[in-house]
């Protein structure tokens, strides 16, 4: 089921949000034999403000959960290289085939969420679409049991759960209605306007850096580019004052790079989009009958482009501990993910200061891909579990 209402009263899990972080979660769950009804206010195969880039571990867990296929199915890219432009340096670096991953993927979240989604299903899930959470619901103990939820017909309807998972986001209720606190912070945040186009040439990702700037360029579906402009937040409404189109040839310009005459040159195949910016931060992710997974449990800055291979990882992390169902097996989850989070946290929260110089960022990014590494051998070894 992909719109409608559930089936059922009554769940093992109940997952409020079904992108990167609800759907996969609902696949591995529904996988291990658990009743899953995952839920989304949106619609199935919408799009929503993100560019694409995936990193390793991200691909590594799509490619052992049998779901890569169906992203390259959609026709997307596979990503080669990755090239760092410090001012007029270039550093190129080459993205090696390991553990059955040919490349990178950079997949439109209208392909990637909707591949997850249709995963979840053929493994049992139900995924109702255009359904709103309205509340949670309680045990005289306090402990959540389930969920209220109003359908696109204004139907509301209770249903029951074991376990409610806020897969829904940034801003995410089922965490503001269990009280779920932050207990760490960033300090900065970036702003970032992106739009596609065609014909850009571009086949790897392309990083631009500039002391006060950045841009990218994340080759994605139907031979487009997503080129991206990021700005510390301080600047982006004053960027945007100048109109999107104009702020944004005018970043690009300012990173000095080849990327606005090749922008000048191709087509732009979609319109504008903006984020303004949102500091990073950790929330306490598990209490009594609820958890929280992806951006709802933990957000960094998008300049380091994480996020959704974050999603992927936490998720996983997130379904072991749920099988297993003990306070310690949650606790684990926090704590695992936390300790394969927190430098690349503090790393990206550097970066996205733009409190840099080239040389700086040059060594920051030297600590991400160190990062990385040690993420993509921890995210290898979850094959000790099956998926
Ligand atoms: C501008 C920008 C660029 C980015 N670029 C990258 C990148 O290049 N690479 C990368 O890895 N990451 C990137 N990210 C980060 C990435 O988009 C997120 O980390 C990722 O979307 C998190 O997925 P999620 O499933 O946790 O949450 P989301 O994608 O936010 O999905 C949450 C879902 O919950 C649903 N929902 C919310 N509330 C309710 C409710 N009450 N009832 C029902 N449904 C609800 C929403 O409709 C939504 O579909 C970027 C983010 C931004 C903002």
């Amino acid at each position: 089921m992909t719109t409608g209402s559930p089936s059922s009263l009554d769940y093992d899990v109940v997952i409020v949000g079904a992108r990167c972080a609800g759907a996969a979660t609902a696949m591995l769950l529904a996988r291990r034999g658990l009743r899953v009804l995952a839920i989304d206010r949106g619609r199935y195969g919408s799009d929503t403000v993100s560019t694409h880039a995936l990193m390793r571990a991200g691909v590594v867990q799509l490619s052992r959960w049998g779901v890569l296929d169906g992203i390259r199915a959609a026709g997307t890219p596979v990503i080669r290289s990755t090239s760092f432009h410090y001012g007029d340096e270039i550093v190129a670096v080459q993205i090696k085939p390991r553990n059955d991953v040919d490349g990178l993927y950079a997949p439109r979240r209208t392909v990637i969420d909707r591949v997850l989604v249709d995963a979840a299903q053929t493994a049992g899930a139900e995924v109702a679409f255009e359904t709103h959470l309205v509340d949670l619901v309680r045990a005289d103990d306090g402990r959540v049991c389930g969920v209220r939820l109003r359908d696109g017909r204004e139907r509301e309807r209770q249903v029951s759960a074991e376990l409610v998972i806020g897969a829904d986001g940034v801003r995410s209720t089922v965490a503001r209605l269990v009280g779920a606190g932050c207990y760490r912070t960033g300090r900065h945040a970036t702003g970032v306007i992106f739009s596609y186009w065609s014909d850009t040439g571009f086949d790897g990702y392309h990083w631009y850096y500039r002391p006060g700037v950045s841009a990218g360029a994340i080759p994605t579906n139907e031979g487009a580019t997503c080129i991206f402009a990021s700005v510390p937040q301080i600047r982006f409404h004053e960027t945007l004052r100048r109109g999107a189109d104009a702020g944004y040839r005018h970043v690009l310009r300012e990173c000095g790079s080849d990327l606005a005459a090749i922008v000048e040159r191709s087509k732009q195949v979609e319109k504008y989009r903006a984020f303004a910016g949102e500091v990073g931060f950790f929330r306490q992710s598990f209490g009594p009958g609820w958890a929280l997974v992806g951006d709802a449990g933990y957000f960094k800055d998008p300049l380091t482009a994480h996020g959704i291979t974050d999603a992927l990882i936490d998720a996983e992390l997130l379904a072991q501990a749920a099988a297993t169902g003990t306070e310690a097996a949650f606790a684990g989850y926090q704590s695992a993910r936390d300790t394969l989070a927190a430098e690349h946290f503090e790393v990206t929260d550097a970066i996205a200061s733009f409190e840099w110089d080239l040389p700086k960022v040059q060594q920051l990014h030297r600590a991400l891909s160190e990062e990385m590494k040690k993420e993509s051998l921890e995210v290898t070894n979850f094959v000790l579990s099956p998926a």
